[in-house]
């Protein structure tokens, strides 16, 4: 049985390549320094496959940035406006590279960066392909043929992988009316094919395609498209070994076009997709070829360690229906979002031994694969490294450091009632008018405010234990206060507190909660050089004490305005951290739910009459498959108004969002029943809107009148535009004014401007519009 691996880690174990990629474009470093800090990378990425018995290893897969922006570049994909950097006499491909990626302001060049999306349903982004009518597409970087001969060099033939042309042309925008990106597939062929010959004449026997697209719901044209390409490329290159990688979800209905591709090996996820192997291994089409069957068993997106029984009863059902030569195996996925290593954790206080037991890390996990392979079709109940894997499953199993009874009972006795405010919103409306005397476009922020480095110094001290608890609740308490006396000279009114105590909106919490534990070093990439460090849910999820009512009943006591409560939700919660896979997600979130929910009536008890709950990250929990859709939005909604549901209803509840593409959504979004939702509109100049116009959205909106990402100023104008133009689909009692989203990003001058022409819009509109509340 072969082992390979699909893709591994690219920033370094130690982030070398996120310090080194800054400071080069800070101009600290040049190019050379920057590639030779990139080329180290890859040959211990290299190495540490091969010495951990990992027999087939990828090329191609290390990325300065992003593998579809590599892609882009490898295809001439380069948009217009970058073309003086393609031109001119210093073309250079590096600073093309990252002006398509971060965008230029330098020498009186100006150009935008190309757009950053998620990666189907991960955390990670990547830089979205832009494309229009007449694309051309010519082969410009070779990166792939360096990369392969730099392995070839250090005695490695490796397995040469791309992001395959047909989810790579999917993954792209049409930048102009009138075509289908699918229908260049044919002009994007023949530079694949060109790249692919010239691997094979330097000594490739065998690349692998990505079409994780596979997974998705693909319209007639779509997969069309997958048999063109392919019967291309093998008719164009027959003696290329092409493996097609699919992760990320099941084939389900696109098996039977998976499966007839001219391919020599199929690679499937069943860490999400396992319900497919019974059918592939009897699909008559696919045991009569010769082709192989590469199964990911090995998690490629989380730290548990693997089952090896699970795996084994897979793995040896295959070859018993196959052979053992045509089964091979892998991790799910590239090993790209998993942490590097976990013998990097040294802190046996924090992750104790017992608990990096149950772990496995990237490198961990090539360790996995290769004692699988090796153990697959023996008799393998004897052998030592079987009974170790399963003595750490079983302590996992039956620890009560995970399991709290309490908690699960607490869940199962949840209530419908839980769900439910005491009255439905026009109820609940009229009595918070009464109680809160807002006025007409009530002002508000959505939390944070700058996180200056003295503030952050203040967090840093406090965790180095050179500054003590008091010291560090004073200062924070001095800038609270401080930015109370600002808010309410600005006119603010509905104040925050300004998350000073918090590093970030989901570590604060996991920090509080029980049943999460925080890794020293375990760094995934998020996007360019930018890597998270997500919380670990390891076990039930309890709320020992109280974690924000401390801050919030202090920022209430100081000021005679109202204060707004600020706590992050269930679903983002879960959906930025590594999550549990020994029970299903709903009940995670359920858990937190109950967390937060108790978080919140105490705030209420504090005498908080306002509570935020943010929930950011609710749409980019969608399942890939449409099908999976409700399912999940029954729950994730649920999930909320179970940490909302728990007050009176003179407390009004807010939610917030960083987006508000919610087109498909909105039923869902209007089911959580916030008080209050305030979201991301101002980019798009508040058309985004229309979703909740034409849906009739019930509750209060603050559609965010500024783009907080940027220092830029917007001007009264600008903003009253906006309004007014909000004010045409939304009625005049439930308009909020506010802006995009937190501000911790800014700085304090550019923010103080910009919500001080903020009020002042506010304060027009109220003279402009003569309604009653
Ligand atoms: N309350 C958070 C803040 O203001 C919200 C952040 C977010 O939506 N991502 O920072
Ligand atoms: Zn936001």
């Amino acid at each position: 049985m072969l082992s390979h691996n699909l893709g591994y880690p690219r920033v370094g174990s130690q982030r070398e390549l996120k310090k080194a990629s800054e400071q080069f474009w800070a101009g600290k470093i040049n190019r050379d320094a920057l590639q030779k800090v990139a080329r180290q990378i890859r040959h211990e990425n290299w190495i540490t496959q091969q010495s951990a018995g990992i027999q087939m290893i990828p090329s191609n897969d290390f990325s300065l940035y992003d593998q579809v922006l590599d892609t882009s570049l490898m295809v001439g994909a380069i948009p217009e406006r970058y073309n003086q950097l393609v031109d001119g006499k210093s073309n250079n491909e590096l600073d093309l590279y990252f002006a398509m990626a971060r965008g230029v302001q330098k020498n009186g060049v100006d150009i935008k960066a190309m757009e950053m999306t998620k990666w189907f349903d991960t955390n990670y982004h990547y830089i979205v392909p832009e494309f229009v009518k007449n694309q051309k597409f010519n082969r410009y970087s070779d990166k792939a043929i360096v990369e392969f001969e730099d392995a070839k060099q250090k005695g490695i033939l490796t397995k040469p992988v791309f992001l395959g042309p047909v989810t790579y042309l999917l993954l792209g925008k049409e930048k102009e009316a009138g075509f289908d990106r699918i229908n260049l597939l044919d002009a994007l062929l023949p530079v694949y094919i060109e790249i692919i010959k010239e691997l094979v004449s330097r000594g490739a026997e065998w690349v692998q395609l990505d079409e994780p697209c596979l997974v998705l719901d693909l319209t007639n044209a779509e997969k069309l498209a997958l048999q063109s390409a392919y019967a291309q490329i093998r008719e164009a290159v027959p003696n290329v070994k092409i493996l097609l990688a699919t992760y990320f979800g099941a084939l389900n209905d696109n098996a039977d076009l998976a499966v007839q591709l001219p391919v020599n090996s199929l690679h499937i996820d069943l860490t999400r997709g396992a319900e497919n192997l019974p059918d592939l291994i009897t699909n008559q089409n696919f045991v009569a070829s010769s082709k192989y069957l590469s199964l990911g068993v090995v998690d490629g997106r989380n730290i548990w360690k693997n089952d090896f029984r699970n795996s084994l009863d897979y793995l040896n059902t295959a070859i018993t229906a196959l052979g053992a030569e045509r089964v091979w195996i892998a991790p799910s996925s590239s090993l790209l979002h998993s942490p590097y290593d976990l013998d990097l954790e040294k802190n046996e206080d924090i992750l104790t031994p017992e608990m990096k037991n149950w772990m496995a890390f990237a490198r961990q996990k090539l360790s996995e694969v290769a004692v699988l392979a090796a153990m697959a079709g023996t008799d393998y109940e004897k052998e030592d490294a079987f009974i170790a894997n399963q003595a750490a499953i079983e302590s996992r199993r039956s620890s009560a450091l995970i399991h709290k009874p309490e908690v699960k009972t607490r869940v199962e006795a949840i209530k419908l009632k839980d769900f439910e405010r005491e009255n439905e919103f026009s109820v609940r409306q009229a009595i918070q008018l009464e109680k809160l005397k807002l006025p007409l476009f009530p002002s508000t922020t959505i939390g944070s405010f700058p996180q200056t480095d003295e503030v952050r110094q203040l967090r840093a001290q406090l965790k180095k234990g050179t500054l003590s608890q008091q010291d560090y609740e004073s200062q924070i308490e001095e800038e609270i206060v401080k930015s109370l006396r600002w808010q309410e000279e600005l006119g603010i009114d509905v104040l925050v507190h300004g998350e000073f105590e918090r590093n970030d909106m989901v570590e604060y919490f996991g920090e509080s909660l029980s049943g999460f534990v925080f890794s020293q070093n375990g760094w995934v990439q998020s996007y360019g050089s930018r890597c998270v460090k997500p919380p670990i849910i390891y076990g039930d999820v309890e709320r020992p004490a109280p974690m924000t009512v401390r801050w919030s009943a202090f920022a209430q006591a100081n000021s005679g305005k109202l204060v707004k409560g600020m706590l992050t939700g269930p679903v983002t919660i879960l959906q930025w951290s590594f999550v549990r896979d020994d029970q299903p997600r709903k009940d995670t979130t359920f858990q937190i739910g109950l967390a937060i929910r108790d978080e919140v009536i105490d705030l209420e008890k504090a005498g908080i009459k306002v509570i935020q709950i943010d929930e950011p990250a609710i749409r980019e929990g969608l399942p890939l498959r449409k099908s999976e859709w409700k399912a999940y939005l029954k729950w994730a909604v649920d999930a909320f108004r179970l940490s909302a549901a728990g007050v009176a209803d003179q407390t009004q509840i807010h939610t917030h969002m960083c987006y508000s593409e919610f087109n498909d959504i909105i039923d869902s979004i209007a089911a959580m029943d916030a008080d209050v939702i305030t979201i991301e509109t101002s980019r798009s100049q508040m058309e985004l809107l229309d979703a909740f116009a034409n849906f009739n959205y019930p509750n209060e909106i603050g559609p965010g009148v500024y783009d907080i990402h940027s220092p830029r100023v917007p001007t009264i104008e600008e903003i009253t535009l906006l309004l007014e133009k909000a004010l045409n689909v939304i009625p005049a009692r439930n308009l909020w004014v506010n802006p995009d989203c937190g501000l911790k990003t800014r700085k304090w001058p550019e923010t103080e401007a910009a919500l001080r022409n903020m009020i002042s819009a506010a304060n027009l509109l109220r003279e402009s519009v003569a309604v009653e509340r």
